[in-house]
């Protein structure tokens, strides 16, 4: 059984099933009124989304989907009004959570409700002494909204993610910190002071785009919620070599074949 000395994960859809930025900057776009959050869910996602939005979402073009909505939802709001948000609206709070997120296949992407055993897994890795962050292409602040909501907030050693751009207060568009994860993970590895070659590290992913962070660290792992087509190709990548670990029953896999119970 491997030693491991990091345990990095990718948030959506990872260890989020869903986009919180889908679900947040929806909200916002919503709300005329900000921030009174007296929304009727149902019929404002069901029935009222941005169609174009949802075209790119259910086209499997998520990440793009997400910045979409927040170029267009959170432009303009002020800092705090993002913290505000960033730390008050998660589906699983809602009373309509069971019906949301049986809507076929829109129902998973805006579901934030942390994976079955995600969180533990951190938990359990951050006890033991490793290293532990998060490496996506979402949005800082939401992350750290999510994490503060979830009771999580000390058990990342690191959290490297895109930003909201700000201008005289006010948001403005995107800070982008996170091109693409290959060399993100190498700024992760430099940051925690961990070995250049990602020796012992875990990188936990679950699409094409967390490909070349895979490429960067000793232990490649795909979630059990990833798609099969990835799954295999992940399999048959030589760069992967025997390394990668597909998760087929969900984080308990990846807690018992790190040895982090
Ligand atoms: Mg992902």
């Amino acid at each position: 059984m491997p030693e491991i000395r990091a345990y990095i994960t990718d948030d959506n859809g990872t260890r989020i099933p869903g986009y919180r930025e889908i679900r947040l900057a929806y909200r916002v776009w919503r709300q005329s009124i900000f921030p009174n959050f007296n929304l009727r869910d149902f019929y404002e996602i069901g029935f009222q989304t941005q169609p174009n939005c949802w075209r790119l979402a259910l086209d499997h073009k998520v990440q793009e989907a997400a910045e979409t909505f927040v170029g267009e939802a959170m432009v303009g709001l002020t800092r705090d009004e993002v913290r505000y948000l960033a730390r008050k609206v998660f589906l699983e709070d809602s009373p309509f959570y069971k019906l949301l997120t049986s809507i076929p296949k829109a129902g998973k992407l805006f579901d934030t409700k942390p994976v079955p055993g995600s969180s533990a897994t951190v938990c359990a890795a951050k006890m033991m002494g490793k290293k532990t962050g998060i490496l996506s292409l979402g949005f800082e602040e939401f992350i750290l909204g999510h994490i503060e909501h979830h009771g999580l907030t000390s058990y990342f050693d690191v959290i490297l993610a895109n930003r909201l751009a700000y201008l005289d207060g006010k948001v403005v568009g995107i800070g982008r910190r996170v091109e693409e994860k290959g060399s993100a993970m190498e700024r992760i590895l430099s940051d925690l002071e961990l070995p250049v070659d990602g020796s012992g590290v875990v990188f936990v992913g679950d699409s094409e785009l967390d490909v070349p962070g895979f490429r960067k660290v000793e232990y490649p792992v795909v979630v059990a919620s990833a798609k099969p087509e990835f799954k295999e190709i992940c399999r048959g990548n030589p760069d992967f070599g025997s390394r990668v670990f597909i998760a087929a029953d969900g984080y308990q896999d990846i807690r018992a074949r790190f040895n982090l119970d």
